[in-house]
């Protein structure tokens, strides 16, 4: 893969015991030391305007000036530092190269993935929160629209949380459908099977809150007859891949048991969707809190597209997957 970098995400400091800091970064990078085929690109950092086009200008203005005067904490979760502006403009601009890329025709092993820090599915478009500041996935797909460059984006979020911040900006259009798995109750508690997309947008919007246990044959089950269909109908020029690795059976914050191989099933699931839609991919990173898991779980997106065949799980899912599937399945008509 090709993977986007910016040093300035790592001048994001939140501190010494913030699960979100710049050692995921540099695990991401030790591990993708060791493999085969890896490139890695820079890319500008979004301007301003770019922001403006999915957040309120008063709450840019407001984050530009709380890190100006040094930062702090903006709410409990979420610190920022000197370094943050800049390292959120260089994270949204790392997600914009990777959608641009993808979009210009780079595929297979060339497949983007941006690298960037903070991450951006929990900013809404007046607040940050949940880590987030700026919504890197939503940035990347409001440019390409405003490009010309796509007509519709999907955005499935892997991340473990709902991608609430995500979902706001698109709620309401027919032009962007987000699609998230998530663990049912934690933060922030949103994402109901139920919350399906308002006005123009409804039914792109699929939420699939899958109970605390889920592992790989859920996710897979999960995606296969759910999210694929909903992908197939919704027909995008590219896809987005909101991918956070905090649903690790590993990860310290959440209770999910996705396996590494498990990244790697899906990352080869998604393939095959897009390949069948013609669409294009682009992947963007967002959680993941422990090291080493967060560090595999990249390398096994990259190994995927490297031409690594993964190895598949005989485990069927669990009933209650199923019976939430077939739920999500009749609410959006799939
Ligand atoms: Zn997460």
């Amino acid at each position: 893969m090709r993977f986007g970098y910016n040093e300035r995400c790592l001048e994001h400091d939140t501190g010494e015991r913030h699960p979100e800091n710049p050692d995921r970064l540099r695990a991401i990078r030790r591990g993708l030391a060791k493999r085969h085929g890896v490139e890695y690109a820079e890319a500008d950092p979004a301007t301003r305007e770019e922001v403006v086009a999915v957040h309120d200008a008063e709450y840019v203005d407001e984050l530009e000036s709380f890190v100006a005067d040094g930062g702090g904490s903006w709410d409990p979760d979420t610190v920022a530092s000197e370094g943050t502006w800049n390292a959120a403009l260089a994270s949204a601009g790392l997600s914009q190269w990777a959608a641009r890329s993808a979009l210009d025709g780079a595929d297979g092993r060339d497949t983007p993935f941006a690298l960037g820090r903070p991450p951006g599915h929990h900013a809404v478009p007046d607040d940050a929160m949940g880590f987030c500041f700026f919504n890197n996935a939503s940035v990347a797909a409001q440019t390409v629209l405003d490009d010309g460059a796509a007509d519709r984006v999907a955005i499935f979020d892997w991340d473990v949380h709902h991608g609430n911040g995500t979902q706001d900006v698109f709620y309401d259009r027919d032009d962007v459908l987000y699609a998230s798995i998530h663990e049912e109750g934690l933060y922030p508690d949103t994402g109901a099977l139920d919350e399906t997309g308002r006005d123009e947008g409804e039914e792109t919007t699929v939420n699939l809150p899958l109970a605390a246990g889920a592992g790989d044959a859920d996710y897979l089950y999960a995606i296969d007859e759910a999210i694929a269909p909903a992908l197939e109908r919704f027909d995008p020029d590219l896809l987005i891949v909101s991918a956070g690795f905090d649903a690790h059976r590993h990860d310290p914050i959440s209770r999910m048991r996705v396996s590494s191989e498990g990244y790697a099933l899906m990352t080869d699931q998604l393939r095959s969707v897009t390949d069948d839609i013609g669409a294009a991919t682009a992947y963007v990173l967002e959680g993941g809190y422990g090291l080493d898991t967060l560090a595999e779980g990249v390398s096994m997106v990259h190994e995927t597209f490297d031409g690594r065949t993964p190895v598949d799980s005989d485990e069927d899912p669990d009933e209650k997957t199923e019976s939430l599937v077939a739920e999500l399945r009749e609410l959006l008509d799939l």
